[in-house]
């Protein structure tokens, strides 16, 4: 006879953990309690050894689907002789560490909703321990009913009695509810006044059918849907939302009807069927019965599966008719969440809205993902990921709170050697999406019980991250570190491989401030957390206009001709409508155009330049089109560049982008097509890649490579420059935890302020 102390930490809150070890004991008839404890779970267990080692093993083997053990600690204690086992209330004083994003209706409740027999048969709400709404309702902490917008529904005797039997699968899952206690769907019309109606999705089932544009609650906000495969719904849908060409995703009723759409594998498969229920990229099948206005000129569908109940039986309603489901917003505000703020917003573009009475506390968008090579390539990390915690390679000597970017911003929490990274807040020019980016920082601070000894900002002076990060540290009187944004893309790609050894970040994206106060974006850094420097860049080219110069890729392209001195060619013929004058003399004169050596609008140059686009319609649009166009060609060569010293009062090398330009012009006047030009230029930025790492690694000794920065969304880039590196024998690392692109930056942000503040912490003592 023995008895155990046994802690284990990770996600085992909120996931069904208690009762799991519960049936686990009852079966091998252990005696002894679980209980939770702070953010982990503590058991004290008695019998005979061999039982109890038996009872570990199968505990770690095979714990409930949303738990994820990451330690589990052990000691002998003196045997107590309790007579069964119990599950025991936790601590008061400090609750529950809340750790749970969203979860996708599990196939126990799934099958319950269909089943004809079952008390919850159709009823659009249901959820258990391993599966439901979680970060979207929740208030405050600890994790429990009353803290979270189901607080209004009291359970019924039937709901209460599952909640309290540790046996059941709804064992203190706190939103249960059945029809006859939880919350109900209604169907209103566009005016706001209810339609009524016995049978509301099924109303509103069929006004989707018939080619009306639906608004429909989700878990993290409103979607629009309509028919994928009319022509006309999609057409009209995007005049209302005044989006041109931005893809919409779509919704499939399941594994079989994506598998005729879309090239589909295994890893693919678990993706969409997978707790987190992103939207998943996935290459179009020919000749699908899609809409062509759904995803105009794209190869990818974006694709979901039902993530909850509500959507299971509206995807069975419409017979399985593929729906495009997008964000519940005009043009790219954030999405709607409350119901009167859907009913204003969405006037005019949504006929009818289907919403229901269980209010969303957080605004929370789908997650965006694609599969790499094997690996998940994240696009847009939030419902269903959000706030799950990624682990810190070192410690935070306090808390600290990293407030990340501008655009796709999210932010960061950090304690002991975990990051909280929150969900995508969208653009934080939109002042709602600030309002909910202060609102959401509070509500992370109390569920996770951390309140920040240190602020971490980016180095842009206009970012409203670092207005607010700069006020409140100056209110609270504690310290707020300035981050260059490409040092926190290259420390958010390390973070997530527990990197702690100098090395190269190859940093590509679109705008960065930087050190020089010049905008960065082509960037090869050498350096760790607590410093680095500037070893290569691309040259510095003239942004016409500035920010214009982003929405208008024709005039990076005249700026990178006039860098090169190319005379005309066909392109002028193109760029008639536009400035071109105008522009030119800003050029010549350097006046209100800012130098800037980014990669992302050297793709915009190439792409202008070889007549696939001269204005994008929404951010990356042209470079996302380039890489459309090189995926379907075999790899050829690349185009020339040089990399040279790069000059007085710099110790590092910038890569000359000039002849690139000019062989590029060249073949444009040759008239040789855009596709293989896009190909070249894709097999050169991977050479660029390639050679100046050669070159960093003879003169440092560094072998470890990091990708990071916007650019490396770029399935094509990522894929060849990871196979280049590799084979010249460098550790190659890129993300797989966080998106490469800004909503990544608050996490390097963060591990760059623990490392900051670790070395403070030596010095002082
Ligand atoms: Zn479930
Ligand atoms: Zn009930
Ligand atoms: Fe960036």
């Amino acid at each position: 006879m023995e008895r155990r102390h046994i802690l284990i930490r990770g996600i085992v809150q909120g996931v069904g953990f208690r009762p799991f070890v519960h049936n686990l004991a009852s079966r091998l008839a252990l005696h002894g309690f679980v209980k939770n404890e702070t953010g982990d779970v503590l058991i004290e267990i008695e019998g005979e050894e061999s039982i109890l080692d038996r009872f570990l093993a199968e505990l770690e083997a095979n714990p409930p689907r949303l738990a994820r053990i990451e330690d589990v600690r052990w000691e002998r204690v003196a045997v107590q002789g309790d007579e069964r086992f119990r599950i025991e209330a936790s601590s008061h004083q400090d609750g529950p560490i809340f750790l749970s994003p969203d979860v996708a209706a599990c196939a126990d409740c799934i099958r319950e909703l269909f089943d004809l027999a079952d008390r919850r048969h159709g009823y659009p709400f249901t959820n258990c321990t391993n599966c439901g709404p979680r970060l979207t309702i929740i208030q405050g902490a600890p994790y429990d009913r009353a803290r979270t917008t189901m607080a209004s529904f009291p359970m019924c005797l039937a709901c209460q009695a599952e909640y309290d039997d540790p046996t059941n699968r709804r064992f203190h899952a706190q939103p249960i509810a059945c029809a006859d206690c939880g919350p109900q769907l209604r169907l209103v019309d566009e005016s706001g006044a209810e339609i009524r109606t016995p049978a509301p999705l099924a109303a509103f089932a069929a006004a989707l059918r018939s080619g009306k544009i639906g608004a429909v609650k989700g878990l993290g906000g409103f979607h629009l849907a309509c028919d994928a495969g009319n022509q006309e719904a999609v057409r009209t849908l995007r005049q209302r939302k005044h989006r041109d060409e931005k893809p919409f995703a779509i919704m499939l009723r399941d594994l079989d009807a994506v598998a005729s759409l879309c090239e589909l594998d295994a890893a693919e498969r678990s993706l969409l069927n997978g707790p987190a229920s992103p939207i998943v990229l996935l290459r179009k099948k020919a000749a699908v019965p899609i809409a062509e206005e759904v995803a105009p000129g794209n190869p990818y569908l974006g694709v979901m599966l039902p993530c909850t109940p509500l959507h299971h039986l509206l995807l069975r309603a419409v017979d399985g008719m593929p729906l495009v489901m997008t964000s519940g917003n005009r043009s790219d505000e954030p999405i709607a969440y409350r119901d009167d703020e859907a009913l204003a917003n969405l006037a005019g573009i949504a006929d009818l809205f289907l919403m229901h009475d269980r209010p969303i506390h957080v605004r929370c968008d789908d997650s965006v993902t694609r599969m790499v090579d094997g690996q998940e390539l994240l696009i847009r990390r939030s419902r269903g990921y959000a706030p799950g915690p990624i682990g810190l390679p070192l410690e935070c000597p306090e808390p600290i709170l990293a407030a990340g970017g501008q655009l796709k911003a999210t932010f960061a929490l950090g304690r002991d050697r975990q990051a909280f990274l929150s969900h995508h807040l969208g653009d934080l020019d939109y002042f709602e999406a600030f309002q909910a980016f202060t609102k959401d920082v509070e509500l992370y601070e109390k569920l996770f019980a951390v309140r920040p000894r240190c602020l971490v900002r980016d180095m842009h002076p206009d970012y409203a991250t670092t207005r607010w990060a700069v006020e409140r540290a100056a209110m609270e009187g504690i310290p707020v570190l300035a981050v260059q944004h490409h040092h926190a893309h290259m420390a958010s790609c390390m973070a997530e491989h527990g990197l702690v050894e100098p090395v190269i970040g190859v940093t590509f994206d679109g705008t960065g401030y930087g050190s020089d106060g010049t905008i960065w974006g082509g960037e090869f850094l050498i350096g760790d957390y607590h410093t680095f420097r500037r070893a290569a860049h691309l040259r510095g080219v003239r942004m016409p206009g500035g920010d214009q110069a982003i929405r208008e890729p024709w005039r990076m392209a005249l700026a990178y001709l006039a860098d090169a001195q190319v005379a005309d060619g066909p392109w002028e013929t193109r760029f008639l409508p536009y400035n071109v004058k105008v522009i030119r003399q800003m050029l010549e004169r350097g006046i209100q155009a800012p130098l800037t050596s980014s990669a992302g609008r050297l793709f915009d140059a190439v792409a202008a330049l070889a007549g696939i686009r001269d204005r994008v319609n929404y951010e990356g649009q042209a470079a996302v089109e380039l890489e459309w166009l090189a995926s379907g060609v075999e790899a050829g060569d690349a185009y020339p560049f040089g990399v040279e010293p790069a000059g007085p009062g710099s110790d590092g090398l910038v890569i000359d982008t000039r002849p690139l330009v000019v062989r590029v012009a060249d073949q444009v006047k040759q008239g040789i097509a855009a596709a293989i030009l896009a190909r070249r230029f894709h097999s050169t930025m991977v050479e660029i890649i390639g050679r100046v790492c050669n070159l960093l690694r003879r003169e440092t000794g560094i072998n470890t490579v990091v990708l990071s920065g916007g650019v490396f969304l770029n399935a094509l880039l990522v894929r060849e420059a990871h196979r280049l590196l590799e084979k010249d024998g460098f550790r190659c690392c890129r993300h797989r935890l966080v998106p490469p692109n800004d909503g990544g930056l608050s996490l390097g942000q963060l591990a760059i302020a623990a490392a900051t503040m670790q070395n403070r912490t030596l010095r002082n003592t």
